[in-house]
């Protein structure tokens, strides 16, 4: 194959949000993914806009959650436009109602100039929300299955040469440079590599990984379904969530797991969710059940994402380690690495 002027290794959505912004500088691409694309952490996640907890963010993540606010709505419409696909980007706001988070929100709004508002009363009637509870109405959603789609089919507009069930395993390394991916015996060229495989990016750079440390989070998340739409805000309380969908689908999170990379699902994390939310909301026990399912939150010991060339290698970069806001700083980080390689 012909040497590319771009290959990525990893195409959850960080990988397929930098391929794309690459091949719309022109710039040709490989990308690729030991599975199908954006099976892993991305497809398990939720979906909201935002940090869980604004205030304890690293600075440096919390500029990119803030620039990813205020740029997803134009990224979700030209990737419509363009594809015809509907991610559903849907600002319905969020209600934070954990007590313990309620003030440090409030400090954290006010320094930030977020909209708050108090005396939400738009949820169901039995729902038990606390009188002290905040909202925040500029948040928004977005249905990440729908968006990695999207991003798929851009992907093939632009012409990316797309690599699944292929897994890379190693770099092909010369003094400060990268010369090839290998793929067994074979090797692929480039000019530029950028690592970008969540939690198994410390894993690819073996050990040539100039100090990138990124462990596995393990989240498992509920997914209930009501004949139609009964929830039009999400639902914030401390860990757990509800995520309402605009068709009565309700997603239940989530779980924060130290299991190393295993990731199988367990009727213990269920009970726990499901106990969760028919004490706040009753009403959960007759939506229809629909699916539960997991995923590998690539975590960084000081929480905020690699991002950026590689100490050692002046033509490898990295974009991994976004935690629990990989959907949120995607569009911005892609967009951050390509004006970086360009
Ligand atoms: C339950 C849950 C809920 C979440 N909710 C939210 C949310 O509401 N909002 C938000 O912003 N974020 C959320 N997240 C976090 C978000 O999902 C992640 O930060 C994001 O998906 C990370 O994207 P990624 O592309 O780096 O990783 P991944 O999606 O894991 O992609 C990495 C890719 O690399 C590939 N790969 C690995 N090894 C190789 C190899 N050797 N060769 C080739 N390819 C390889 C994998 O197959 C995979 O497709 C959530 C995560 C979970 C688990």
């Amino acid at each position: 194959m012909s040497k590319k002027d771009c290959i990525i290794v990893g195409g959850g959505i960080i990988g397929m949000a930098t391929a794309r912004e690459l091949a719309m500088r022109g710039l040709s691409v490989s990308l690729f993914d030991k599975g199908k694309l954006g099976m892993e952490s991305s497809w398990a996640a939720g979906g909201i806009l935002s940090p869980m907890r604004p205030w304890s963010e690293h600075p440096f993540s919390a500029e990119l959650s803030s620039q990813g606010k205020s740029c997803y709505a134009d990224f979700v419409e030209a990737l419509k436009e363009q594809t015809g696909i509907d991610p559903e980007y849907y600002r319905c706001g969020l209600l934070m109602i954990n007590q313990d988070d309620v003030e440090q929100t409030r400090q954290w709004a006010d320094k930030n100039k977020v909209i708050i508002a108090e005396n939400y009363k738009d949820y169901p009637t039995n729902m038990r929300i606390p009188a002290n509870s905040i909202f925040l109405p500029e948040i928004a959603q977005v249905r990440v299955p729908g968006l990695l789609k999207a991003l798929h089919a851009s992907l093939l507009k632009l012409g990316v040469t797309i690599f699944e069930n292929t897994a890379i395993t190693g770099l092909q390394l010369d003094k400060r440079r990268c010369k090839s991916v290998q793929l067994g015996s074979e090797k692929y060229y480039a000019d530029t590599f950028i690592i970008s495989a969540g939690v198994w990016s410390e894993q690819i750079l073996g050990s040539n990984n100039c100090g990138i440390k990124i462990k596995p989070v393990m989240g498992q998340i509920l997914c209930v379904k009501f004949a139609e739409q009964q929830l039009e805000t999400m639902v914030l309380d401390g860990g757990h969530y509800f995520i309402p969908r605009k068709d009565g689908h309700v997603l239940i999170g989530s779980t924060m797991e130290h299991a190393g990379f295993d990731k199988a699902i367990t009727q213990k994390a269920r009970n726990g969710m499901m106990e969760w939310a028919c004490t706040l909301w009753p009403d959960i026990a007759r939506a229809e059940f629909i699916k539960h399912w997991s995923g590998l939150r690539p975590a960084t010991d000081n929480g905020k994402p690699y991002l950026g060339q590689l100490e050692d290698y002046e033509n490898v970069y990295i974009n991994a380690g976004h935690f629990r806001k990989g959907i949120l700083q995607a569009p911005v980080c892609a967009r951050k690495i390509a004006e970086m390689v360009c």
